[in-house]
């Protein structure tokens, strides 16, 4: 079955597709939107269940997420079921590949951490050597952040750093607690600024595509949305080189349908777009596509304690609250072992401590959790991995997925660099923890292999070069002009920020050019 043309045909809803849906339609474009996963109800569906009535109490079933460190039996139904849609990996080279699909995509679901890129990532070939830089820096992508920190509702502080840029803030006064000051004063001996986190409030602690984007389309009455739609190839007219619309399956009947559409817009999500454009066997004039796949290391870090805040004397003026140290390695000077730099999520909890800490066993456990309790102090890593060329995933037409797509096959993995980095992570802010004060319990130096952070990145990167790159600056493919991708596959290199700002910034970007170029009847 034919659907009739449509302007623009988006495929995807998450942040990125919800971006391009409001404004293109905002300027009067008419878009249909094919998803494929079901349309959620979040009232329904968010609504937690007792352990005691839960088959696994808690763990999940077996076998269906081994790699989303993240699920529990609570969440296990948000996330993709490795059986239905499987991936592959070489033996030691372990993926953790995290996807969601439902409308919204994982925009729900995420921790809201919302920074800004800084020039040291945007320039950083020039800076360093490695990689390429971005075609765009950041005072081109700054009145874009301005706007989506607007909608998201970002709070912040001004610090005033230049790899930490500051932004379109809903302003963080809240007061530091004692332990934290004294970790802030350990750094400042240290040249090691402490800030506060920047995150997106939302709406009703939501930040999500489907109540902040996807809703003032809607209200344009020039947004269709299909769910249920999974695109299998997106098509191209063979005489004039342009994509001319796609072909999806019905996910419940497994129907085939076709669709035609004037202009074509890619946000499955870096690795299903490219898996997409893969299978469509288009976009790869450049030989990058799939290729730099980069992300950020997580998991390693440091616990502490906050001798003044045990045995029951915590009070949020004692210990509490959250920091971030941005990255500060690498910056007007060279650091051996490592390029680039990591950041780190800095956490006083007034909560029960992790039993991980102690070598106790038994009552000896016991007692010592009781007493620590409201006292712990972590840091956590976000770490800048290297997109090497040899980062790359392939289409693995061997084992197809349950609607018959060949699936991926991910060889990815971490070199001394993230190794190295995170070695000075941990040492570094157990050194200040110390100078603050505090007992270190544990020292983390491992971390979690890659795609764990859920920031995969980089495999159609951006360049204005159609050798290097597999979009230009606007996101628009240069092998077919009227494709654009506006996930993260188009990042030339990671940065230690949380993507999802400068993903929705250049979605932002990418419309509105576009939406100028279909006025002007180039595109
Ligand atoms: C638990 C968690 C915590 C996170 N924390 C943060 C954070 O603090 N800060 C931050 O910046 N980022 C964070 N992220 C990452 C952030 O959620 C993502 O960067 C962002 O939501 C990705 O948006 P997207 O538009 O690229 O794609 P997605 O959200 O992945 O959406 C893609 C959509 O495409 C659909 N799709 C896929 N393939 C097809 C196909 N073939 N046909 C049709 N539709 C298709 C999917 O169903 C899905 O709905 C977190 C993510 C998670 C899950």
């Amino acid at each position: 079955m034919a659907l009739k043309k449509v302007d623009v045909l988006i495929i995807g809803s998450g942040h990125t597709g919800g971006m391009a849906a409001k404004i293109l339609t905002e300027k009067g474009i008419a878009c249909t939107m094919l998803d494929a996963g079901p349309m959620i109800n979040w009232e329904r569906d968010r609504t937690l269940k007792p352990v005691s009535t839960l088959p696994y109490r808690g763990f999940d079933a077996p076998g269906r997420l081994p790699h989303v460190f993240q699920s529990s039996e609570f969440s296990a139904n948000q996330w993709i079921d490795e059986k239905v849609i499987p991936y592959n990996y070489p033996a030691g080279q372990q993926y953790n590949w995290v996807r969601v699909r439902s409308v919204g995509g994982r925009s729900p679901y995420w921790g809201r951490q919302s920074f800004r890129l800084s020039d040291y990532e945007f320039k950083c070939k020039d800076h360093d050597g490695f990689g390429e830089n971005w075609p765009i820096d950041l005072k081109t992508l700054a009145p874009y952040y301005s706007r989506v920190e607007a909608i998201f509702r970002v709070e912040g502080a001004y610090d005033k750093l230049p790899q930490y840029p500051d932004g379109n803030f809903v302003e963080d006064k809240s007061p530091w607690s004692q332990a934290m000051q004294r970790f802030i004063a350990a750094g400042t001996k240290m040249g090691v600024p402490v800030t506060k986190p920047r995150s997106s409030l939302g709406t009703g602690g939501m930040a999500a595509s489907i109540n902040l984007l996807i809703p003032d389309a809607v209200a344009t009455g020039k947004l269709t949305t299909i769910p249920n739609s999974i695109v299998r190839q997106i098509t191209v007219d063979k005489s004039t080189g342009k994509a001319d619309g796609a072909i999806f399956i019905d996910r419940h009947s497994h129907r085939e349908m076709t669709i035609k559409a004037r202009v074509v817009i890619v946000a499955a999500g870096t690795l299903e777009t490219t898996r997409l454009l893969m299978i469509s066997d288009i976009c790869n004039g450049s030989g990058v596509l799939g290729h730099h796949l980069t992300d950020q290391i997580y998991g390693a870090g440091i616990a502490a304690s906050v001798p003044e805040a045990r045995n029951g004397k915590a009070t949020r003026t004692i210990t509490g609250g959250g920091a971030l140290i941005p990255r500060f390695r690498n910056l007007d000077t060279k650091t051996p072992g490592f390029l680039r730099g990591y950041a780190v999520n800095v956490s006083a909890s007034n909560g029960p401590v992790d039993a991980r800490w102690f070598a106790e066993y038994g009552p000896a456990l016991d007692k010592k959790m009781d007493e620590y309790s409201g006292s712990g102090f972590t840091t956590n890593i976000m770490g800048e991995t290297l997109g090497h060329y040899e980062n790359h995933v392939e289409l693995n037409k061997q084992v197809v997925d349950a609607w018959g797509m060949p699936t991926l096959t991910i060889k990815t993995k971490y070199t001394d660099n993230e190794v190295n980095m995170a070695k000075d992570m941990v040492d570094t802010t157990a050194a200040m923890a110390e100078a603050a004060g505090f007992e270190v319990l544990a020292k983390n130096y491992q971390f979690n292999p890659p795609g764990y952070s859920i920031h995969e990145q980089g495999t159609a990167r951006m360049n204005d070069d159609p050798k290097k790159g597999v979009v230009n600056q606007w996101n628009q493919s240069h092998d077919v002009k009227n494709l654009f991708v506006t996930d993260a596959s188009v990042f030339p290199c990671a940065g230690w920020q949380n993507p999802t700002m400068t993903m929705c910034a250049l979605a932002m970007r990418a419309s509105e050019y576009l939406a100028d170029q279909m006025k002007k009847g180039v595109v």
